[in-house]
């Protein structure tokens, strides 16, 4: 992670105190909204494979649920902490709010390295984190999902963990689970679909031709395959694409899925035989329509936000342009729709995995991507329609909207007593 946790919290009170002071909130539903309603610290003893017993540290921050149940993500990776987790929490409220679906937001993460653990070292780390937060998570308490190197294995096993514990199967506790466990058709390329909802809905709105527009890609994961793919179905040209090795131009188009059979057989996007090798770097800054950063965050900085070229970013990834990025893309007039409403696709799918699950019955593919694209329409509709009603760029139209709608919330249930 390129900046630290406590930065990272700072980073987003400060927008949230901007936001309240934009849309003149009393004092005291501000200083409510800053609070996280529960933290919880736990101490997870896990039998490693050699016998030893090792103690890892998680985290699971519940920040708002005046809207619904929390909802968030569970991150292992070594770099967790609580300033971070807890900033985590309170965008995932302010995205299941722009999205408008009936949950609040929270973050879970274990500090460890995955990469150096075996399969059961892991399970037995889940399991135990799972039985840990039995009493405060829960189908209408909070719905944890993937994030950052957790996959559907491991929200298989919160949910057995969940379902054992409370002596009957209980697949809606947890979203991301793999179909054959009540896993949600669509769910993998859901961000990516949002995403691409997104550069067709602003090509709408800044007149720009979706068929054959240029679109250069920052990561060649989940959500910038998925994206590039889904994009070139609608006609758009993806004249460039890189991963964490380097990138790729063809200016007259690539091939999604071919560059992703290279990958595949090479590890890499780069030496792709129909492309030319550029510098990640040269990506970002390339003359086109769309950039979307898909990869990882503080992507965009106070370094290189004066040679951009895009004429709209789409933020795939979160948090991929820093604070001081974002003033200069402002001033510069680069349009940019921001990452809580524009990867808002995957807790969106999450919500009708939910649904599902709690009625006890399946969607099809069609029937998802249709509720999906129409939430997706509706929200940048709404996110836009803020941004335009308080002069302010997007990125603070869809924080407005959100903190509005979170705030009225809080403010219809009162505090009780
Ligand atoms: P992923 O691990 O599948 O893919 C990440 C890609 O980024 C890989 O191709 C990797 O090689 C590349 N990458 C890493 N460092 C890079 C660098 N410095 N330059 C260029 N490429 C680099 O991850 P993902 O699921 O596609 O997630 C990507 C981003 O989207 C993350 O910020 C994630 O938080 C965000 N996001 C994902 C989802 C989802 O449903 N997957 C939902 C919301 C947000």
């Amino acid at each position: 992670m390129n900046v630290s946790g406590h930065q990272f919290l700072e980073d987003v009170l400060r927008q949230l105190d901007e936001a309240a002071e934009i849309l003149e909130l009393d004092d005291s539903i501000r200083e409510f909204l800053r609070a996280p309603k529960r933290t919880v610290i736990l101490s997870i003893p896990v039998r490693m494979d050699d016998g030893s017993i090792k103690v890892f540290t998680g985290y699971r921050v519940q920040h708002n649920n005046a809207r619904g149940p929390f909802k968030g993500g569970i991150r292992y990776h070594p770099s967790v902490d609580l300033d971070e987790v807890t900033a985590l929490a309170i965008l995932m409220t302010w995205k299941t709010a722009v999205v408008d679906i009936p949950f609040g937001g929270a973050k879970g993460g274990v500090k460890c390295n995955p990469k150096e653990m075996s399969r059961s070292e892991l399970e037995r780390l889940t399991r135990r984190y799972t039985a840990a937060l039995f009493d405060v998570i829960g189908p209408h308490i909070d719905i944890p999902a993937p994030d950052v190197y957790t996959d559907e294995q491991i929200m298989a096993w919160i949910m057995d963990t969940y379902s054992q514990l409370k002596g009957e199967p209980t697949p809606e506790v947890v979203t991301g689970k793999p179909i054959s466990v009540g896993g949600s058709e669509c769910r993998k390329e859901a961000t990516a679909y949002g995403v691409s909802v997104c550069v067709r809905e602003a090509a709408r709105e800044y007149g720009l031709e979706l068929k054959g527009a240029s679109i250069a890609i920052q990561g060649y994961g989940n959500v910038g395959f998925n994206a590039a793919k889904i994009l070139h179905d609608w006609g758009a040209k993806i004249v460039a694409v890189s991963d964490s090795k380097g990138g790729i131009i063809n200016r007259d188009g690539l091939n999604p899925l071919k560059v992703m059979e290279h990958k595949k057989r090479t590890g890499s996007v780069i030496n792709y035989e129909d492309a030319e090798n550029i510098a990640n770097e040269e990506l970002l800054t390339l003359d086109i329509d769309f950039l979307i950063p898909a990869a990882i965050e503080g992507q965009i900085t106070g370094k290189n936000a004066d040679k951009i070229r895009a004429k709209v970013i789409v933020e795939g990834a979160n948090g991929p342009t820093t604070p001081e990025a974002d003033r200069i893309l402002q001033e510069r007039d680069v349009k940019v729709v921001p990452d809580i409403l524009a990867n808002a696709g995957g807790v969106t799918v999450s919500y009708f995995e939910w649904v599902q699950n709690v009625q006890k019955f399946r969607w099809e593919r069609d029937e998802i991507l249709m509720r999906l694209d129409k939430r997706m329409v509706k929200s940048f509709k709404d996110t836009l329609e803020y941004s335009k009603r308080y002069e302010t760029g997007m990125r603070m139209g869809a924080l407005l909207l959100a903190v509005k709608r979170v705030a009225e919330a809080v403010e219809s249930l009162g505090i009780w007593p």
